[in-house]
């Protein structure tokens, strides 16, 4: 019997588990198995389950048995894995762990089959009819024909300016993929534009619809997850972790909003969902269309040395175009509630007049500082070193970084005094400006925080389209695709710090806002206003956004960055590294410079990050860069390397971010 045994064939195949160690694991079993397949092995005397990546030969060493496989057709096919194996190597992140982030909950835990759902019979042949509401513009009809008559597989860019109706070019250019029976995924970057992407599309696409994000119950993200595989359903809306929905036959992918800095995951595996799915599109040599009014300074960069094809829209549907930006110049005045005169006076005639206004400012809670105004005591987080926040409806500090709530003291904790003061404003306290001190009636707060439950956002957009005139008072929620009619007149507050910001993807940013933000106004009538508050009235930045022409800006920006060594002409990764003892920071980051010998070209910091301390922990940065996407990766593998032999490495928790956005 046992010679009978030993004389069996046995396979071999590399097994990857979820575990934070960079490395796969073999395992032996008496059959084939498909690679991609789900398999419940013994590791380290715990059952785990895994994925059979792929057939190997026999090692030197022992092997385990698989207990069990899982599935009987393969849960990531060829070319997600493919995708998966690129995705690891790219951001120095364990190849377990990348399958993880995309493995809906559902399947990481063993469920008895009859939960799992059966995949219909689908009809590949189904003749698919759309009717579509709208008649394109000329100018949307101009778009539509040069995206369908690209030949390459460069991604697209569409450049068409807020309220261009990109969204209706999209579904043209889905409807063709649908009609030849593929795929579709379109990408948007936060779970908030996704009930207003999916309305539009069912209205024209029905049941062929499916949303899908973090939002979603587990279990009903796992059927999509199958509605997917199985190609019962074919177009799917949703953010970042939608970027590997195995979509059968995928044939087209869109990313709206693509500059959005919200693609970027910054927990767990660091990846930016745009540019993977990037990456998906060149593996699969299918379309990818990048839409934005505000495009990222790479994507232009991109085009201009034509590894991206761009398509414009200068026109918006309704002819009339974005309003002009008025810079207001607001050194030496005196501000109320953050405001100047002009500002509050055009604020009131605007609703006066039964329209509606806008104010933006990124920044939520009631007070940014609340101090002592006898010593020099400031109310800050005792894990964080930050400003402790004042949220009036809380009647509570809270830390908006470890989101600690504290009550709020009657006197100075350190001298006694009762002479406490609350400095600067969030939208919560301009909210309460405009309903005391203005007595205007309905103010429409628009933050995180008015919109914790599902069901809040949408609730509140509803009553913004039924009140005719008012005030919404607002965070860079604003700033994402949504279209408010009777939106006469916006005010900016606080963008400065993008302008003297050191980080080069500040000033970018704050050019989407302003833009995106400017774009919400005047989408009927063509007479709104924005008002930008500033105290650098003649920063050229300014001065070029002034016309609310976002190309020209980046143009220059662009034309600017050539001559010096920085972002979109350069690339980064970030060594960071978190401890509860700043010199334990200092001294690995240091460190590694000397180890690796690196020039001053070749690195920034150690820095601190901009959440500097967090939950009792300080954050720091080593950023190395290079015009070399190859040598700055090998620069990093041979960093890794080095740490190894670091010896604080083992006392504090260290991170690589590839392409990093904090500075
Ligand atoms: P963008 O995303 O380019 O800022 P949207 O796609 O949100 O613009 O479109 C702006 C508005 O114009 C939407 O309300 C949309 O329904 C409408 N719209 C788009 N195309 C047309 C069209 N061809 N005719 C009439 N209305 C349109
Ligand atoms: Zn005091
Ligand atoms: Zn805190």
């Amino acid at each position: 019997m046992q010679a009978l045994h030993s004389l069996m064939k046995k396979y071999f195949y590399r097994v990857s588990l979820p575990l934070a160690i960079d490395q796969t694991f073999i395992y032996q079993h008496d059959s084939q198995i498909s690679n991609g397949c789900r398999v419940l092995v013994n590791f380290k005397n715990k059952d785990r389950i895994g994925i059979a990546l792929d057939l190997c030969k026999k090692p030197s060493f022992k092997t385990l048995n698989v207990k069990e496989v899982l599935d009987e057709s393969a849960i990531f096919n060829k070319d997600d894995l493919e995708l998966i194996f690129w995705t690891s190597k790219y951001y120095f992140h364990p190849i377990g762990q990348v399958i993880d982030t995309f493995t809906p909950t559902y399947l990481k835990k063993l469920k008895p089959k009859a939960e799992v759902r059966a995949i219909p019979n689908i009809d590949n042949n189904k003749k698919y009819d759309f009717k579509f509401k709208k008649i394109l513009t000329s100018k949307q009809k101009d778009a539509f024909n040069a995206i369908i008559k690209i030949k390459s597989s460069k991604p697209i860019l569409l450049n068409g300016i807020t309220g261009s109706g990109k969204t209706e070019v999209y579904a043209r250019v889905i409807a063709k993929s649908v009609q030849n029976n593929q795929g579709v995924l379109i990408l948007t970057p936060e779970i908030a534009l996704t009930p207003q992407l999916s309305t539009y599309l069912k209205d024209i696409f029905d049941d062929q619809v499916e949303t899908y994000h973090s939002g979603v119950t587990a279990k009903k993200r796992y059927e999509i997850w199958e509605k997917a595989r199985s190609g019962e359903t074919k177009i799917f809306v949703g953010t970042r972790s939608a970027v590997l929905l195995p979509i059968k036959n995928l044939g087209l992918i869109v990313v709206d909003e693509e500059h959005d800095q919200s693609y970027k995951q910054n927990e767990g595996l660091l990846f930016s969902a745009r540019d993977l799915a990037v990456k998906r599109a060149d593996l699969l040599k299918i379309p990818i269309i990048l839409g934005s009014g505000t495009p990222s300074l790479r994507s232009l960069h991109q085009s201009e040395i034509g590894k991206y094809t761009q398509v414009l829209i200068d026109e918006r549907v309704h002819s009339q175009n974005p309003p002009k930006i008025s810079i207001h110049d607001t050194n030496g005045m005196m501000l109320n509630c953050g405001l100047s005169d002009l500002s509050i006076q055009t604020i009131k005639k605007t609703v006066a007049d039964g329209k509606l206004a806008m104010i933006f400012i990124n920044r939520r809670g009631y007070a940014p500082e609340f101090s002592c105004a006898q010593c020099d005591w400031i109310a800050t987080c005792h894990h964080c070193e930050t400003n402790m926040v004042m949220h009036i409806d809380k009647e509570r500090l809270v830390c908006h970084r470890c989101e600690s709530v504290f009550a709020i003291p009657s006197k100075c904790p350190n001298c006694m005094s009762d002479r406490l003061d609350l400095k600067g404003q969030g939208t919560q306290r301009i909210e309460a400006f405009l309903k005391k001190e203005l007595s205007i009636k309905n103010v429409f707060r628009f933050d995180s925080d008015a919109t914790k439950n599902s069901g809040d956002l949408e609730a509140l957009v509803d009553r913004i389209h039924q009140s005719t005139s008012g005030v919404i008072v607002g965070t860079q929620m604003l700033t994402k695709g949504h279209n408010f009619k009777d939106l006469e007149l916006v005010v900016v507050l606080n963008i400065d710090h993008g302008l003297t910001s050191v980080s080069p993807f500040a000033l970018e940013d704050m050019a989407h806002k302003l833009i995106q933000v400017s774009g919400r106004a005047g989408r009927k009538s063509g007479r709104a206003k924005v008002i930008l508050q500033t105290r650098y009235p003649n920063h050229p930045t300014l001065q070029r956004l002034e016309k609310g022409d976002y190309n020209s800006f980046a143009e220059s920006v662009l034309s600017d960055r050539e001559l010096q060594n920085i972002h979109p002409f350069y690339f980064y990764i970030s060594i960071k590294s978190a401890s509860t003892k700043l010199e334990r920071n200092i001294n690995f980051l240091s460190k590694i410079i000397s180890y690796e010998n690196l020039n001053e070209k070749e690195f920034a910091g150690p820095m601190p990050l901009s959440i500097y301390k967090q939950r009792g922990k300080y954050n720091h940065q080593l950023v190395i860069m290079s015009a070399s996407r190859t040598k700055l990766h090998q620069k990093t593998e041979s960093i890794i390397k080095a740490i190894s032999r670091i010896p604080e490495s083992r006392q504090l928790s260290w991170k690589i971010d590839v392409d990093p956005l904090q500075f």
